[in-house]
């Protein structure tokens, strides 16, 4: 932070920018919108970023603050879509997905995994003590319980409540907003300019038995290169997956282009490809290494947290239609 701030104060006065005090100069700095550190998140799920933020300004890294900022949502119950007390399966079962990215390059995830909170934890393990990036089912259950996470009963009675409520009807649409948001994925750059990500979800609500979704996917609910910046998403995971949109904003980015742009090329790349793209929601948000922050999706009613220098904003995001 402080060799940003000297760096910054440097080139404002070699542009002959007066500044009255360097208190000045850091309020004047903070607001600029590529200030660092920096969280952004999916959602309008404030104390997950603020978590983040606060770590990131206390001088965390970029990968402890991901996995602590998703963890608040996951274990916050009160949502039904990440974590304990998320949305069962149509069996019942409350299956959750997850993935993280370090500013290595690094990968971890789990899917289906059934008997623990933190699915993002469990899939920082897998990256940092496997050779491996993703471990599904029962491999995933065994692999969190050997180290040393104790086994949780997912369903809380609110969403067990709610489930028998949806058996009465077992009506099935896939659709997913603001109603029934979902999926937290969070970036943050750290004060050393590093980048890191993770994405954790239970999923569609009353999904198929073994349905996986974008969320815990590489490329398709998260990716980032700390050379460029990253991207993560939430909405529909099929029409997300088959885009691989997170991968290709962060390949735009590559190029030159802005997170806002990118953005909204991988969103108009999945209405090219649905063409029942009305009836679901998708949502995409980007940051780049300079801290320049995008999003777009295709209907309103999505929006996005970002954290920076102590304000913890929600932002709607552009949409579509
Ligand atoms: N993308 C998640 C999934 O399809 C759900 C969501 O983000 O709303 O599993």
């Amino acid at each position: 932070m402080k060799r940003r701030y000297f760096i910054r104060n440097a080139s404002l006065g070699g542009l002959g920018i007066a500044t009255a005090s360097p208190f000045m100069d850091y309020l004047n700095l903070s607001k600029m919108s590529n200030f660092l550190p920096v969280c952004i998140a999916t959602w309008n799920f404030p104390n997950a970023s603020l978590m983040a933020g606060k770590m990131l300004e206390a001088g965390a890294l970029a990968l402890d603050a991901v996995e602590q900022g998703v963890m608040v949502e996951e274990a916050d119950i009160r949502n039904t879509t990440v974590g304990r007390g998320g949305a069962p399966d149509r069996e019942g079962n409350v299956t959750l997905d997850a993935c993280i990215m370090n500013p290595q390059g690094d990968a971890g995830a789990v899917v289906y995994l059934k008997n623990n909170t933190h699915a993002v934890s469990v899939a920082r393990k897998v990256m940092e003590e496997t050779p491996h990036v993703i471990l599904a089912g029962e491999g995933a259950d065994q692999f969190a319980q050997e180290q040393g996470f104790e086994k949780e009963d997912l369903l809380t009675q609110a969403s067990e409540k709610a489930y028998k409520e949806w058996l009465k009807t077992k009506e099935y649409k896939p659709i997913i907003n603001i109603e029934n948001h979902d999926t937290i994925g969070m970036l943050c750059i750290d004060h050393k300019g590093d980048i890191a990500g993770a994405c954790t979800s239970s999923g569609l609500s009353y999904k198929m038995n073994g349905r996986v979704g974008d969320s815990p996917i590489v490329g398709a609910g998260l990716f980032l290169d700390n050379e460029v910046g990253g991207a993560v998403a939430t909405g529909m995971g099929e029409a997300i997956l088959k885009s691989v949109g997170s991968f290709l904003i962060v390949e735009l980015m590559r190029q030159g282009i802005s997170p806002q742009e990118a953005c909204e090329t991988a969103i108009l790349r999945i209405i090219k490809q649905n063409p029942n793209y009305k009836d679901f929601q998708a949502a995409f948000i980007a940051i780049n290494k300079k801290g320049e922050v995008g999003s777009y999706c295709i209907q309103k009613g999505f929006s996005y947290m970002e954290y920076r220098a102590g304000e913890n904003k929600n932002v709607a995001s552009k949409f579509y239609f």
